[in-house]
């Protein structure tokens, strides 16, 4: 038995700035892990293509390996990246397999494909009618209805922050293997619902995401083989953003197709509760200094989300309105994760350790999509810190992948530490603070740029949470987004 594992990963915010090459799929290197590479990068890690390749060896199949390629969310990518991605996969397909397994997001956007993960299965489609493509899916999917059309099983993630991604690629996984062994016959049902939930609400420990992944699990314990509910990533302008849901079952189209309709008419009716509404950032500061004020140190920080500029979004990582604001605030014993601005590290690194300077950090990206100019911010400290940025994930989130933050500093300000990193890393692990040298348990305040993410790791650490609205292209504020293809009418861009 030969069986394809491939993995395609990007979260694409069509407004966001960050430019999306092949490097970004690549880690420090020139292009992304093949084959024994691959497999090294990915065996016995916490995620979906650790999971297929487990998988695989269990039923002694014959792993083929053609490319493993995952970036940080950022702008559209760049047809040459996809280009070197997909003719990857169709070759491995080509050459002939019993089953394709494949490690997806599910909200790509190329410069030319509005679905970029749908035209990689019309061309598998058309390399392989017959074979059995499982597919496990983020939670952020924008379901297109080519990806749902030419997939045998999709499962997705079930969780937000996302600590289920292994498990996931067990639900997808399984249901192909119980497929070639002639034990079940996967029939896919989908659909959308025209809505656009906010980010910000959408954790799966809160209601109501969590009542919907209760019921997905639910489903398939009354015998679907995958139930999943996408909240969709809004932070894309295209036609087929938003919610959606996808229910497998063993043979029974009919049952799949009423639960389908079961899980979005609950998402429906729960509408108005996905809807986020900011607070003045202000306000949120002076709340942070009165839940701080109220408890003792040991009582660990009040955790400052910068949720504008999460990178995990999109986000360009260098805005400095919500830091900004901290220091104007005088906040003290703070740690702000983090500020990726590579040119204020090479100063700090040309500095040295010990040494003061004043830097023009951040603000270096201009985001001419949402009509916003990068404004840098004159900070001054002192160097305490420079490190090479690499950290390896301690989970539950993406437990054993390998990060990449470039080189990084730590800049000192007598108040504020702030952490400056040359690649955009969203803050989900305690790792990487360790990798800096901090203790994020022993600090009053703790900012970090994140929405939902963060909470995976350090939120048992945190006394109190303070959602910090800021500047950025993800931002959950959608007057500040300007939508021209997502169809409408839909809500609550539309008063539906
Ligand atoms: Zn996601």
């Amino acid at each position: 038995m030969r069986v394809v594992i491939a993995q395609m990963k990007h979260e694409t915010n069509t407004f966001s700035p960050v430019p999306t090459p092949l490097a970004r799929f690549a880690g420090e290197h020139a292009t992304p892990p093949e084959g024994a590479d691959a497999y090294q990068a990915y065996k016995d890690t916490g995620s979906a293509i650790g999971a297929f390749i487990e998988l695989a060896e269990e039923a002694g199949a014959e792993i083929v390996l053609p490319v493993a390629a995952s970036a940080w969310p950022s702008g559209p990518v760049d047809d040459a990246a996809y280009e070197h991605i997909v003719r990857r996969i169709e070759a491995a397909v080509a050459d002939g397999c019993d089953a394709v397994l494949l490690d997806l997001h599910g909200a790509m956007v190329t410069r030319t494909h509005e679905d970029g993960e749908g035209e990689l299965l019309r061309r598998l489609r058309a390399i392989a009618p017959q074979v059995p493509i499982g597919i496990a899916l983020d939670m952020h999917t924008n379901l297109f209805p080519a990806l749902a059309h030419n997939a045998t099983v999709i499962a997705g993630y079930q969780t937000y922050p996302h600590v289920d991604m292994f498990e996931t690629g067990l639900r997808a996984g399984r249901a192909v293997f119980a497929q070639l062994a002639g034990r079940v016959q996967p029939t896919l049902a989908f659909g959308q619902r025209p809505m656009l939930p906010h980010v910000m609400r959408q954790g799966s420990d809160d209601s109501p995401n969590r009542e919907l992944q209760a019921r997905c699990k639910a489903i398939e314990m009354e015998g679907a083989l995958c139930a999943s509910v996408f909240v969709g990533f809004p932070n894309a302008d295209v036609s087929q953003a938003g919610l959606s849901a996808v229910v497998v079952t063993d043979g029974d189209a009919e049952r799949a197709a009423r639960w389908t309709e079961e899980l979005l008419d609950l998402a429906w009716q729960a509408r108005a509760a996905f809807v986020y509404q900011p607070e003045p950032l202000v306000e949120s500061l002076a709340r942070a200094q009165a839940l701080s004020a109220q408890q003792p140190a040991a009582a660990g920080p009040v955790v400052l989300l910068d949720h504008s500029d999460n990178c995990a979004s999109g986000g360009t990582m260098d805005t400095m309105t919500v830091l900004g604001a901290i220091l104007d605030a005088g906040l003290a014993d703070v740690a702000a994760f983090a500020i990726c601005d590579p040119g204020a590290v090479q100063m700090m690194m040309h500095a040295g350790v010990g040494a003061e300077l004043q830097l023009a950090l951040g603000g270096k990206m201009d985001m001419p999509a949402i009509d916003l100019q990068g404004s840098p911010r004159s900070v001054k400290g002192r160097v305490r810190l420079i490190c090479d940025g690499r950290y390896r994930n301690l989970g539950p989130m993406a437990r054993g992948e390998l990060n990449h933050m470039g080189p990084t500093a730590v800049l000192d300000t007598g108040k504020v530490e702030i952490v400056v990193i040359s690649r955009q890393v969203e803050p989900h692990d305690l790792a990487a603070f360790q990798a800096v040298g901090i203790d994020p348990a022993r600090k009053r305040y703790l900012m970090l740029k994140s929405r939902i993410h963060w909470r995976a790791g350090l939120r048992r650490l945190a006394s109190a949470v303070v959602e910090c609205n800021g500047t950025g292209v993800c931002t959950s504020d959608y007057t500040a987004l300007p939508f021209h293809h997502v169809r409408r009418p839909i809500y609550p861009l539309d008063p539906l």
